[in-house]
């Protein structure tokens, strides 16, 4: 097929289309760079510069390019940033949303794969979390997403598009090829490794007074080619559905310190910090929908194995992408 990615050169993006690509499927990745790398676009996709939020750019590409599906993968993900600028969040995520999917309709592309985030549920009233839970965001990320996902099912309804939209958990872990560099670095997983590499003098735990065992917030961290392979499921869904994406486990804020430390065999030193705004305690998933709908199987199910192919990729490339 041919697949049009828009935010293909950020981190899951990258390894989406990097997994397409060994797959045997054509490659458009459309991106504006804010978040994502040029490098970190595999050199078999054709690449194009623009940005969602131009109607013209958008819709002007999916014409020329006429792809047989989509991947959306371009937004704002940062929780914390979300609290102290809701704007950015609706725009990137509700608005340029709206102006991929009327540039689709316009160019007769049929199909979407959306990467919407366990953050649309907010704190669980039960964990794991599946599907038939009610969404109560309790940020503008969360929110920003589960309004596009309403928007979908509008468009859905009223236009025939099918979609899928991806409910992810904490994705980590890295390729041999691609892997996590965010410009602004807030995410736990490559925080704490910046510390074993030595570029940080401490990692920051942010709240140690969770109802958790530890104290730290839970987390269901799903490797990063797991994820993907769901995206490539996706394209051959029959109908329009919301799935909720994970392992199924948790592990403490603590606990990925500790695996961090086996793998790297580094000391890192921690410093405990109150908690940081629009975290909740726990998220963990329920993924039997996904597998038994689109026969999805997780191969990293456990912790270790994720951190050290991420420690892989930060050892291979210690200043990221290096832009
Ligand atoms: N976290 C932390 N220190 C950091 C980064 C994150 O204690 O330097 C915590 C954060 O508060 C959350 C968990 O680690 O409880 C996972 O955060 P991350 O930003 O990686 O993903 P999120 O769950 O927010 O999408």
């Amino acid at each position: 097929m041919k697949i049009f990615v828009a935010g293909g050169a950020g981190y899951i993006g990258s390894i989406c289309v990097e997994l397409l690509l060994d797959e045997g499927h054509e490659v458009i990745v459309f991106d504006n760079l804010t978040e994502g790398h040029r490098s970190a676009v595999d050199e078999r996709a054709a690449f194009i510069g623009g940005d969602l939020l131009r109607r013209e750019e958008i819709g002007g590409a999916l014409r020329e390019t006429r792809p047989d599906a989509v991947m959306h993968f371009a937004a704002s993900a940062l929780v914390g940033e979300s609290m102290e600028n809701p704007s950015k969040y609706f725009r990137n995520n509700v608005c340029a949303g709206i102006n991929l999917l009327d540039g689709m309709l316009a160019a007769g592309v049929p199909r979407l794969v959306f990467s919407s985030t366990c953050a649309t549920f907010g704190p669980p009233e039960r964990i794991p979390i599946d599907e038939t839970l009610p969404q109560r965001p309790i940020n503008p990320y969360g929110e920003s997403k589960l309004i596009f996902e309403k928007v979908l099912r509008w468009y859905g309804e009223i236009h025939g598009l099918l979609f899928v939209a991806l409910r992810y958990f904490n994705a980590a872990g890295a390729t041999d090829k691609f892997g996590e560099d965010h410009r602004c670095e807030t995410h736990l997983i490559p925080n704490v490794l910046k510390v074993a590499l030595g570029q940080k003098p401490q990692v920051e735990i942010y709240g140690t007074d969770y109802e958790t065992p530890d104290g730290t917030c839970i987390r269901d961290y799903i490797h990063i080619l797991d994820l993907a392979r769901a995206h490539i499921l996706a394209l051959e869904a029959e109908q329009s559905a919301f799935y909720n994406l994970g392992t199924g486990g948790g592990s403490s804020v603590r606990e990925v310190i500790d695996a961090c430390r086996r793998v790297s065999g580094h000391e890192i030193p921690v410093m405990e910090k109150p908690r940081r705004a629009g975290d909740p305690p726990r998220l963990i998933a329920a993924s039997e929908k996904i597998k038994r709908e689109l026969g999805w199987r997780p191969q990293f199910e456990n912790l270790h194995a994720i951190i050290e192919s991420a420690w892989r990729w930060h050892q291979q490339f210690p200043s990221g992408y290096g832009d």
